[in-house]
């Protein structure tokens, strides 16, 4: 095909601009880098002309004419009409026919066409320009009379409905209640007689349900069917999707008014639908449906079963051929699988539409890597062409879409971690340990996580909750352990005692036992047993060939947030070049572990405090000195376990870096909850009496108890606070780099503290540190050390005293989640289960800050970058907040000059390619 870049032919117009581009005769006033003013299909119709590809003659109304309309207040500008009357003029001459002469009708198809295609924004008018009188000319000409009053039945039907706004029900049920009187079967065995009557009814259902008559001057049809595509444009269909994909508002819709041509004058017509590759798996060979005597919409709306479009190699050879041809040159043309319309009249075929096919992840990933092998396309285009959803699509468990079509929904949350799990309701972590023991598939459903839910969590398919964001514990959890999560699924009521859970909205409920599948991805659980379809990285070679491709692309590393030794052997094989974040108080949380903790905890401060005593010389109480040594026998235990998980995890991940972060979270999210203590203390002293044990229990996490425990004591305050956390942690790390060094490997660690917002709290946990890391050595006999030190950038005034900051860091880590909730000041636990979903359904935010890095934020980031690099212009800066897996965010980081970002396992693979992209697109702007 040529290429056509010339400017566009010039036309008179009476409009104060030029609104209309026609086509025909194998020239066209448009081409294909028009799409911004003729929409699509209008482009693709004015190239394929150009091309001399077989299109009926028409004209394409511009967007900028409905963005004109709608600033009119809902007017066609001035001189449009006379400028459409002319482009009429123009086709008539083209085709020899008369727009409303009943000799020799021209009829026409009016359809919308936007810059991106919006399936189902607006339905397509076909035979426009039919009356009593031109009918009868359309009647003569084919010689086919039931051809003809079938082509008038279907234009009211369709005006009817999408002009007229008249319920499309009530067409449908008169044409079934004909087809019953007849006992036709279907819509192919009513005669002329039987559609003549039904015209004759279609018109009585328009006057009856619109009071006024049906149009039958074809330029009131014409002017009627023009107003209804722009008007479409700010339909609720067209408004819902385009906010879906991130469409704006303000690009309008064409009009594309196009000669009519029939598949359905017999057996020698027909017309179809056409892929030049297989739009599910990306194979190479034509796909599609056609039928023969047909037009357009029975192929869409299933009315007959269409055959393939292989059958056309049948029933027509040579138009089969023609058809190949055509498709491969369009193909060639644009470099890229084309999704074609056509429409065959008395043998002669016509191509009605080309464009970018939609398809599956599976055949996006193929197609762009045979693409490159066949020298189409180029490595970066490749990269370009897939989107990361498809990469995540391609790596999880999804439900078998039939089965998904007809299952009942139970509630619809957040889609917090995605994939497909399917098991049986259970309503606490201890059941969900119980019944997978025994072999059970368990969703697990709770109200919310937290650290005391881990256990179950762990061995169940998925996770609901009703509370919570895209950055609370089970999202946070969910996605590090790869299982679907669908948090903040407010709308469910779960009674925890009853062991059942319903939803007010649909009125379904289950019960302990029941299965339920959760869809993670889309957010939604269903009731009952859906069947899935599996998805394994090791079976997918075109995925790893185009990440491979990704990695010589990408500018920034890709590492991953891990806390054991499977999810970093995990990560690993998706590509990780390293631990970004190592969580280590998620390695307190498990089974025996927990108890050690709050053992420790519960002693913690009071022990602390007598250490100082002791330090000063000061002779110590009975209770001082067995707080002192309860607290330090837990922390010994803890050291070791500690030291056997960092081993571990170096062995995971040998040779490459490890930053491991060090205690984070308030003390009290390892205690009981205070609540349920009360509750246990208060009962027990009505019945008889608390013990002791209790009474002290709730002393304790009362006296532990935060009103804002998020911006508490946490993070490196904790370590200042109760500097023993710091020192077993660091002697942990210290001494599995040994062990493991010794036995031939290759640790490298970081060792980073969180939650830093003046630089003295950093300098004061490192001195601490750094005398750890001394006496780690000279414990070991003089075996070196190594190790580089690092701080989170997570509190505003951290990312704003970078500089002073830089001098005690060698590296930084933006923790995006606590700098999202200290920027905004939103609770990332309480928000997205409260106001912030709304705020983004509503407008008042664009997205949700916890999920996409929000600019303000970023804002922040860069002040951090800047002033980190002007002290120390080595220092090393990466992403570990949940914004590291987001493609979105990924590319704020490209241009933040990030060194890596660091995610869940499962979002490794996705970040990836994210991240070539982010690589070429600031290449572009750069260029630019
Ligand atoms: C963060 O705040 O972004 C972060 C990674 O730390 P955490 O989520 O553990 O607070
Ligand atoms: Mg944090």
């Amino acid at each position: 095909m040529t290429s056509t870049i010339s400017a566009p032919a010039d036309r008179a117009h009476k409009a104060a601009k030029r609104y209309i581009y026609a086509w025909g005769d194998g020239a066209a006033e448009g081409n294909a880098q028009m799409r911004d003013m003729l929409g699509g299909k209008g482009a693709g119709l004015a190239e394929m002309t150009i091309a001399g590809l077989p299109t009926p003659p028409g004209f394409t109304i511009t967007t900028e004419a409905c963005n004109d309309y709608f600033a009119a207040g809902e007017r066609l500008p001035d001189g449009l009409w006379d400028d459409v009357l002319e482009a009429v003029k123009e086709v008539e001459r083209r085709t020899g026919k008369g727009f409303g002469d009943p000799a020799n009708p021209l009829l026409v198809s009016v359809r919308s066409g936007a810059k991106f295609s919006m399936p189902g924004m607006m339905d397509t008018v076909l035979n426009l320009g039919l009356n009593e009188q031109t009918l009868q000319g359309l009647i003569r000409l084919t010689n086919n009379e039931r051809f003809g009053w079938d082509a008038y039945r279907r234009f009211i039907q369709m005006f009817g409905r999408i002009v007229m706004e008249v319920s499309g029900d009530r067409f449908e049920h008169a044409l079934d209640a004909s087809k019953q009187a007849h006992g036709a079967q279907q819509d192919t065995d009513l005669d002329a007689a039987a559609l003549r009557d039904l015209v004759t009814e279609f018109k009585g259902i328009v006057k009856a349900d619109t009071g006024r008559d049906f149009p039958d001057d074809p330029y009131e049809q014409l002017d009627l069917a023009i107003k209804a595509v722009f008007a479409s444009w700010f339909g609720k269909r067209a408004r819902d999707y385009r906010k879906n994909q991130h469409i704006a508002d303000d690009l309008g819709t064409a009009v594309n008014v196009v000669t009519m041509v029939f598949g359905n004058m017999g057996d020698d017509s027909g017309t179809g639908v056409a892929f030049t590759r297989d739009p599910n798996t990306g194979e190479k060979t034509l796909y599609g449906e056609y039928l023969t005597n047909a037009q357009g919409e029975d192929v869409v709306a299933g009315i007959r079963t269409a055959p393939k479009i292989a059958q056309m190699q049948t029933d027509m050879p040579e138009v089969y051929a023609e058809f190949q041809r055509i498709g491969q040159q369009l193909e060639t043309h644009y470099r890229d699988v084309q999704d074609l319309e056509f429409t065959i009249e008395r043998g002669r075929l016509y191509m009605l539409q080309t464009r970018s096919a939609k398809r599956t992840a599976a055949a996006a990933v193929r197609i762009a890597a045979d693409m490159v092998d066949e020298g189409v396309i180029t490595k970066e285009e490749a990269i370009t062409r897939i989107e990361p959803a498809h990469v995540d699509q391609l790596l999880r468990d999804t439900f078998d879409p039939g089965a998904l079509k007809s299952a009942t929904k139970i509630v619809n949350g957040l889609n917090a971690s995605p994939g497909a799990a399917v098991g049986r309701a259970v309503f606490d972590a201890d059941t969900a340990v119980e019944w997978a023991g025994r072999g059970e598939k368990v969703i697990l459903v709770r109200i919310e996580t937290s650290p005391d839910d881990f256990h179950g969590m762990a061995v169940a398919q998925g996770i609901i909750t009703a509370r919570g964001g895209a950055t609370s514990h089970a999202a946070v959890v969910a996605r590090q352990i790869g299982k679907p999560c669908v948090a903040g699924s407010a709308d469910l009521n779960i009674d925890y005692a009853g062991k059942q859970a319903h939803c007010n909205v649909t009125g379904t409920q289950f019960q302990e036992g029941d299965w339920v599948s959760l869809d993670g991805s889309t957010g939604a659980l269903y009731l009952g047993k859906l069947p899935t379809v599996s998805a394994r990285f090791e079976d997918q070679p075109e995925l790893q060939k185009i990440l491979s491709w990704a990695d010589g692309i990408r500018r920034m590393g890709v590492w991953t947030n891990a806390d054991k030794p499977e999810e970093a052997a995990q990560a690993r094989s998706y590509g990780a070049q390293g631990i970004g974040l190592c969580r280590t108080e998620h390695m307190f949380r498990e089974g025996e572990r927990l108890q050690i903790v709050r053992g420790a905890i519960l002693v913690a401060n009071q022990a602390t405090r007598a250490k100082a005593k002791r330090a000063a010389g000061t002779a110590l109480e009975t209770d001082e000195q067995e707080a002192i040594a309860t607290f330090d026998a837990a922390m010994a235990k803890l050291e070791v376990l500690q030291q056997g998980d960092f081993e571990g995890i170096f062995r995971a991940m040998d040779g490459l870096p490890v930053v491991i972060r060090l205690i984070d979270p308030p003390l009290h999210e390892f205690l009981p909850n205070l609540e349920d203590q009360l509750v246990k203390v208060t009962r027990a002293e009505a019945t008889g009496g608390a013990s002791e044990e209790d009474k002290e229990l709730l002393a304790t996490i009362k006296s532990m108890h935060e009103q804002n425990p998020m911006l508490g004591l946490r993070g490196c305050r904790l370590g200042i606070m109760i500097p023993d956390f710091v020192k077993i942690q660091t002697r942990a790390i210290l001494n599995a780099q040994i062990a493991v060094k010794a036995s031939g490997g290759n640790p490298i660690a970081k060792i980073m503290i969180p939650l830093v917002g003046h630089t003295n709290e950093l300098k004061r946990t490192k001195e601490l540190l750094e005398a750890e890391a001394q006496a780690v050595e000279s414990a070991a006999g003089g075996v070196e050390v190594d190790y580089k030190f690092g701080t989170m950038i997570e509190v505003p005034r951290g990312a704003l005293t970078a500089d002073e900051i830089a001098r005690d860091a060698a590296f930084f880590s933006f923790g995006t989640n606590d700098l999202t909730q200290m920027t905004f000041g939103y609770s990332r636990d309480d928000a997205e289960g409260g106001f912030l979903l709304k705020y983004v359904e509503e407008g008042i935010l664009p997205v949700n800050p916890f999920q996409t890095l929000d600019d303000a934020v970023a804002g922040l980031m860069k002040v951090a970058v800047e002033k980190g690099k002007a002290t120390r212009p080595d220092l090393e800066i990466g992403i570990c907040g949940e914004h590291g897996g987001d493609p979105a965010s990924i590319f704020k980081c490209e241009a933040l000059g990030l060194d890596y970002v660091s995610c869940s396992p499962f979002r490794v693979p996705v970040a990836r390619l994210a991240a070539a992209q982010a690589t070429l697109t600031q290449a572009a702007e750069r260029d630019k």
